[in-house]
């Protein structure tokens, strides 16, 4: 039997192909129907172009309908979809098209599609389950970007049992402001929908315009926590808009704890955080029933083996783990154990009953006069501190302590004082040794706070 993903997807499409799939801003829709017509093309486009099963598929564009019929197209041609984002500049895309070498490589979907007239691909191509469905690049913050290899069995096993986890019905409507070349919103939120058979409110991006009424028309809320800051700062954000979703959920950068109790205030919601990578797609995730809490990410998914090893490595095993690297079996057996458990470098706790608790990277660690120093430590004592709304605490390069503590904040205050406060509450060589006022903190596309461009920035402050 062919495990190919996209005849897992399209067999939960809805029985009648007229429902919607995509909600758009300006009041149109595209069904079920025609999303399951024009991927049909678009694979029939690729296999008469020469796309064998295995072969590449890379698409670089702004996030559209288009894009995503691409990337089920190519599932269904049994093709391997690599999703590059929009942002990256000539010579970064260079690197990607040398290293994964894709047959076809897209930056004009709707064009692509337009021409994709001829008979469509009936039967999706066969596929095991243990091939290969799609290459995620990782947004590597040091070095070059290494290639996750998620195969169809990886991403069915995590689609199915995160669309049980958090009770997905063909009558959910799913907020998706989230890009399309990274697993959040190309994998975790459109996989739930198309499992449900329910429409999405397709927005291009979180603009603050659509985002209001589009969580009025709304069930579930997918986003990062950069969208709940987001939400939070509208005064038009109430309990009223926030009703009718059953289900706020959030992950792909920490939440803060003030982020999650000022949400609660607002709406009386308790927002639900889970915590995932590109190598594994979602790992763990806070109950739909059951205690959500602020700063910790939850219970491993069934299925997931979750250990915590050397360093207070999370460890991780199970069947939405990745296979490993593209062309990169050095580094895949680096992060591998030898009973086969991905070293995920994120350091973390886990309690008796099995929650587990995120405390940073592993890469982030300082090191300051020999003592390890946990950056997220810190960060939760200066982020209580009156005048500061968030911090990032990062080493640099120190001429006595080998790195310097430095703290990076939004907000305002004054220095010596805040230096003075922490002191109080953290042992001297934790507290920061500089802290340093900012407007913003640099995040990437998926709110992630850019360390290594602090890293970069003040690297010569104690020079
Ligand atoms: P990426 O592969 O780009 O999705 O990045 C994965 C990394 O994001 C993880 O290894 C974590 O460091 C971080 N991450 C994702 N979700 C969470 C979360 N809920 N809390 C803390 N860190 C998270």
């Amino acid at each position: 039997m062919s495990e190919n993903l996209y005849e897992l997807l399209a067999g939960r499409f809805p029985a009648d192909r007229t429902q919607p799939c995509f909600l758009l801003s300006d009041g149109a829709s595209v069904s079920y129907g025609e999303l399951e017509d024009r991927v049909a093309r678009v694979a029939r486009r690729l296999v008469a172009e020469g796309v064998q099963p295995g072969d590449r598929v890379a698409l670089q564009a702004e996030k559209s309908v288009a894009g995503v019929v691409v990337y089920l197209a190519t599932l269904k041609a049994g093709a391997v979809f690599l999703p590059l984002n929009a942002a990256y500049t000539p010579s970064e895309v260079e690197y990607f098209l040398q290293d994964a070498e894709p047959a076809v490589f897209i930056q004009d979907p709707e064009a692509y599609l337009a021409d994709a007239t001829s008979a469509p691909l009936v039967d999706p191509v066969a596929r095991a389950a243990s091939d290969l469905a799609s290459i995620i690049y990782t947004s590597g913050t040091t070095g070059r970007s290494k290639g996750a290899m998620l195969s169809h069995g990886n991403l069915a096993a995590n689609a199915l049992a995160l669309h049980e986890a958090w009770g997905f019905t063909p009558d959910d409507v799913l907020l998706h402001a989230l890009p399309i070349f990274h697993v959040h919103g190309l994998f975790v939120a459109m996989h739930c929908a198309f499992l449900s058979g329910a429409p999405m409110v397709w927005l291009p991006k979180f603009g603050d315009a659509e985002v209001l009424p589009g969580l009025e028309r709304s069930t579930v809320m997918m986003g990062v926590p950069t969208f709940y800051t987001r939400l939070l700062a509208n005064p038009g954000f109430t309990r009223e808009v926030a009703e009718g979703v059953r289900l706020f959920i959030c992950g792909s950068a920490p939440l803060l704890p003030s982020t999650f109790e000022e949400f609660e205030q607002r709406t009386g919601q308790r927002i639900l955080e889970r915590y995932g990578m590109s190598e594994a797609v979602i790992i763990t995730t806070n109950p739909l029933h059951g205690a959500r809490i602020a700063g910790s990410v939850g219970y491993p998914l069934p299925g997931v083996e979750l250990r915590v090893g050397d360093g207070e490595v999370i460890q991780i095993r199970g069947p939405s783990v990745f296979s490993g690297y593209w062309r990169n079996p050095q580094k895949t057996a680096e992060e591998f154990t030898a009973d086969g458990f991905f070293i995920t470098g994120d350091v973390g706790r886990q309690d008796p009953d099995g929650r587990v608790w995120i405390s940073g990277r592993a890469k982030d660690l300082i090191i300051s006069g020999g003592y390890n120093v946990y950056p997220k430590e810190v960060e939760l004592v200066l982020d209580e501190l009156p005048g500061v709304t968030e911090s990032a605490v990062i080493g640099v390069p120190h001429p006595d302590f080998g790195e310097g503590v430095v703290a990076v904040v939004t907000g305002h205050g004054d220095e010596a004082a805040l230096i003075a406060q922490a002191r109080r509450q953290l042992a001297a060589y934790k507290a920061p040794k500089r802290v340093l006022f900012v407007d913003e903190l640099p995040r990437n596309a998926m709110g992630k706070v850019q360390k290594n461009l602090l890293r970069e920035r003040y690297g010569g402050l104690f020079g």
